[in-house]
């Protein structure tokens, strides 16, 4: 049990906290209470927001780091990101579910190697840019400045993930940052918090203030602030988009999806060779993750047996407790999501699909908020569970004619965050991949590439992560005519 009266990380340190209210953490593979913090008001807003703006200003803290040396700071916050790994990992799947062999990688090593892919960046960029005048009258200097304070705020399901790719292009770009975790993972923040003082990162530039949406808008909104960044629900980015529309604040938004898999009409569908990838572009973190494909388009000819095929992975998945090593499949991250899942479960029902496998709680877990792998047939692509982000493991097997069919069947979405294509030809998967509305596919397999743009279009979200575009992001342009 953690408990602490500590409520944010502010200039190095944690402060005592301001308001009265409490986060509780539980565990939702046994509902037990594994952890109570103050929870951050406006006031500790206010003053982080302050903390990271002396930060960004002054010639001795962050302000005066030349770009060199933010690689270095951020190489050295990656080493001190690796020194608690287990306890990151075992923080995170004892908050959100996470299975504990997904944790142990893309919580702890990922966003370390995130971290040092930033450091690479920074090292190596130029922040200015001398350009050929066009008519000849002269040249034109672009300077790059970093855009200011940044306002970063994350959902519960990839934590440690989801920060990186945000404190990376930030501090790399030179910009200092208030992050606000979500309620239901706050523990690993502490330890993230621990990190950045060990690595001796300038007080002030990465603040923490743990706490629900009020004051996420409040932060959003905040005079102080420069640029938002937000991963999360479609809902919550379209408030945060027109509260940055109003202001005329810049804004990057990661937010749902409802991702096609395509299954051609060559496709080997042997599990022993495409089983692992099916796994990470299909369930991962028990179907809690943005990018997953969970309407799965199958060729009319094939129909049964890609059911089939999809049946048998989702129907062999290990379920139990997140810290289990062995379990692929962990519970739902709250009691209320659970039911959410259970409730597109029961509507898919009764709107006419039939459920191949799962459909339930598992046997055998008398607590925790598990759902069994899931699997629907004879799914429309307009029935709600074709539709609507379930953010469960709750997958819909639709029927299509030819690839004209299944690349209009894709793009019939409001959504468009990722996507994958199956195929043995890897080139008309290409061409395939090329005609879905997207911002990201993959061919014969799906995973973000922390060196190329990750992000979506329509309700997906607007602008992008990772890559050097995320840096840019976080850059102002200034044209000197010369
Ligand atoms: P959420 O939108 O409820 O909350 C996300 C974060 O935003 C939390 O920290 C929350 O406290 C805060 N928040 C909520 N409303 C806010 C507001 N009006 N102003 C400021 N802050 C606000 O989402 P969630 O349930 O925590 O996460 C699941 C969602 O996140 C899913 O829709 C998923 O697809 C999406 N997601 C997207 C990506 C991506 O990269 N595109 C990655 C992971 C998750």
């Amino acid at each position: 049990m953690f408990e602490t009266r500590d409520s944010f990380f502010i200039g190095g340190g944690w402060a005592r906290p301001q308001g009265a209210e409490t986060i509780t953490i539980i565990n939702p593979s046994t509902e037990e209470t594994i952890g109570r913090v103050p929870e951050g008001t406006e006031a500790d807003v206010d003053a982080a927001v302050a903390a990271a703006r002396r930060s960004f200003e002054d010639p001795n803290g962050w302000g005066g780091y030349s770009p060199q040396q933010r690689g270095y700071a951020l190489n050295r916050l990656a080493d001190e990101l690796d020194a608690r790994q287990g306890d990151i990992a075992a923080a995170v799947s004892s908050q959100n579910g996470m299975p504990i062999s997904v944790s142990s990688q893309l919580e702890t090593n990922y966003p370390s190697a995130v971290l040092r892919y930033y450091a690479g960046l920074a090292a190596s960029s130029e922040p200015d840019e001398r350009r050929v005048g066009f008519l000849g009258a002269g040249d034109t200097v672009i300077q790059r400045s970093p855009i200011g304070v940044v306002a970063a705020i994350v959902p519960w399901n990839f934590p440690q993930a989801l920060t990186a790719w945000k404190i990376g292009p930030a501090l790399a770009a030179g910009c200092t940052m208030v992050l606000k975790p979500s309620p239901e993972t706050v523990l690993d923040a502490y330890l993230l918090a621990d990190a950045i003082s060990a690595a001796g990162i300038p007080a002030g530039t990465v603040n923490i203030v743990p706490a629900g949406r009020e004051v996420g808008a409040y932060l959003v909104a905040h005079p102080g602030v420069d640029k938002v960044t937000f991963t999360g629900s479609t809902a919550a980015g379209r408030a945060i988009g027109e509260t940055c529309g109003r202001l005329l604040r810049p804004v990057t938004l990661e937010l749902g999806g409802k991702s096609a898999a395509l299954f051609l009409d060559d496709v080997d569908l042997d599990l022993s060779v495409i089983g692992e990838a099916l796994y990470s572009a299909l369930l991962l973190n028990n179907g809690q993750t943005c990018f997953l494909n969970s309407r799965i388009l199958a060729p009319r000819s094939r129909y049964d047996e890609v059911v089939e095929a999809i049946s048998t992975l989702a129907g062999s998945m290990v379920i139990g407790d997140a810290l289990d090593p062995a379990t692929q499949i962990g519970p739902m991250s709250t009691a209320a999501h659970r039911d959410r899942v259970e409730g597109f479960i029961a509507k898919g029902r009764a709107e006419g699909a039939r459920v191949v496998v799962g459909g339930g709680r598992p046997a055998g877990q008398p607590r925790g908020w598990f759902v069994e792998p899931t699997v629907f047939a004879g799914v429309d692509n307009a029935a709600t569970i074709a539709q609507e982000e379930i953010f469960g493991p709750v997958l819909s097997v639709i029927t299509y004619d030819n690839d004209d069919d299944a690349v209009r069947i894709a793009n019939e979405s409001d959504y468009g965050l990722g996507g994958s294509v199956w195929t043995a030809d890897s080139g008309r998967g290409q061409a395939i991949a090329r005609r879905v509305r997207t911002g990201t596919i993959g061919v014969n397999r799906y995973l973000p590439d922390m060196a190329a743009p990750f992000g979506g279009v329509k309700a997906s979200g607007l602008g992008r992560e990772l890559g050097p575009e995320a840096l840019a992001a976080h850059q102002e342009l200034k044209s000197i005519y010369v």
